[in-house]
């Protein structure tokens, strides 16, 4: 299953140079893509999911964390993650879904396939989901709410994370963790705030997954909030095929390329790479509990 890579993380030119980069020196122990979308196509030199997880063995990160973004994706999503031991999925109508589903009517129906999903022993969380104002008008926030909300209650039913998209959203999407009740483990994934929203989810126990963005060269305020966040609450995740890390931003992502963010991410936290990477991997297995096909229920 493919779909095409819409929408842009504001690098794109007519001169991007689109080859595939190469792989990074692997990571000195292996870590896991904690977010990302391998049956988007990037448009070029496309890899197939499975060469993708190959190639992200080889670098170091052993495995990943599919996302769906509306029910066809959340299926592939599951049903990816049940035949694979490198891949647990996270299955959810992204926000910007919510309310074109909503306005033809078939909000409620999509939920209620989304729950049956979540039952699923290898979906691990629900996710994303979220509020996003960046591309969604005020005409559209009743059914992301609404949305949202149902997809908290959810991932609460199953005792399974969360994993947000807040866009453009910080005190709302907080607002409503707070009045709905947030799960035991909830994830800010591609975690886009400042030291402030790092101290509430400090406070609170919500994870921050950080992606490429980290990197970027105008985000000094990303590194400021990762440099205040609990190292215990520290993800790392690719969102590819978007958010390319430095050096290497505008060219096509995938999860091998992870160990960039991860390289940036222990200078950060002025530790050494090796033990940044042991806690990264137990934090995520924290979360989405193991990978391993034999434990599961
Ligand atoms: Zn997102
Ligand atoms: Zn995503």
């Amino acid at each position: 299953m493919r779909k095409r890579k819409s929408g842009s993380d504001g690098s794109g030119t007519q001169t991007r140079d689109l080859t595939r980069p190469a792989s990074p020196d692997p990571l000195p122990f292996p870590v896991y893509d904690n977010h990302t979308h391998l049956e988007f196509e990037d448009g070029v030199d496309q890899l197939d999911p499975l060469e993708s997880l190959a190639l992200a063995a080889t670098a170091g990160v052993r495995g990943v964390v599919q996302v769906g973004t509306d029910l066809e994706t959340s299926r592939w999503s599951a049903e990816f993650a049940a035949n694979d031991p490198r891949v647990l999925a996270a299955v959810a109508l992204h926000p910007n879904e919510a309310p074109r589903l909503a306005a033809a009517g078939m909000l409620s129906e999509h939920l209620s396939e989304i729950a049956r999903l979540a039952a699923a022993p290898r979906v691990r969380a629900v996710g994303e989901t979220g509020l996003d104002f960046f591309r969604t008008g005020e005409d559209g926030r009743d059914a992301q709410y609404e949305s949202f909300e149902t997809h908290i209650e959810i991932a609460k039913a199953h005792g399974i994370a969360l994993q947000i998209h807040d866009r453009d959203a910080h005190e709302e999407v907080v607002a409503t963790l707070t009045r709905v009740g947030a799960p035991e483990r909830t994830v800010f994934h591609c975690f886009s705030g400042d030291a402030a929203l790092a101290r509430i989810c400090n406070e609170r126990g919500w994870y921050m997954s950080f992606a490429g963005t980290m990197t970027f060269k105008n985000a000094p305020a990303l590194r400021e909030a990762l440099a205040v966040a609990r190292p215990e609450l520290v993800l790392v995740e690719t969102d590819a095929p978007f958010l390319t890390p430095e050096p290497l931003r505008g060219r096509p992502n995938a999860p091998y390329l992870m160990p960039h963010t991860v390289r940036r991410l222990a200078e950060v936290q002025g530790e050494p790479l090796e033990l940044v990477c042991e806690r990264l991997a137990a934090n995520t297995e924290r979360v989405y509990g193991t990978w391993d096909m034999d434990t599961d229920e």
